[in-house]
């Protein structure tokens, strides 16, 4: 499970149907509502940065140090990508899908990556530094925990449309 939907009863039995959840992968501290009570009715366990452990956090059974990337057996990777905050995505790599809770998503208004700068807790520099790394990743899918999902061609232009964000940037 990726980032925390709200705790429903009905929601909780679909998922078991269909075989729950051994991991709860919370992108960042925000959006992670209901985690404690996910993980107490399917028995996951739950992975954070470090850097965003507060309260509400503070008993997540895996907290990430440093700056990774982490695997978690052969399909998972775990970006490190400050910014936003201490932000980590989610590389799916069988489906070559990156799920990249609020560090970036598709603009409204195009197919043009957003950084939602306005949200960010940290510097500019830091987050586009962490937008840089995802170039040295094979992934077309970025699915973000709020907006809308974009899927590129390929690789390359995945890598373009990067490119085209960091320009934009640095210009
Ligand atoms: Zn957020």
């Amino acid at each position: 499970m990726v980032d925390s939907p709200r705790y429903t009863p009905k929601l909780a039995n679909q998922l078991e149907k269909l075989g729950g959840a051994r991991y709860m992968f919370l992108t960042h501290i925000d959006d992670v509502a209901d985690h404690r009570k996910w993980a107490e009715r399917l028995k996951c366990e739950r992975i954070i940065h470090s850097g965003d452990v507060e309260d509400i956090t503070a008993d997540v059974e895996w907290k990430l140090t440093g700056n990774g990337p982490w695997n978690i057996g052969t399909d998972f990777e775990l970006i490190h990508t400050p910014g936003h905050t201490e932000v980590i995505c989610l590389l799916y790599k069988p489906l070559k899908a990156l799920f990249t809770g609020d560090h970036v998503a598709k603009s409204e208004e195009s197919d043009d990556l957003n950084l939602f700068l306005m949200y960010s807790k940290q510097s500019v520099d830091v987050q586009l530094d962490s937008i840089r790394k995802l170039l040295d990743f094979n992934f077309e899918w970025f699915l973000p925990g709020h907006g809308y999902r974009i899927r590129y061609e390929d690789v390359y232009a995945k890598n373009s449309a990067i490119e085209a964000l960091l320009a934009d940037y640095t210009n």
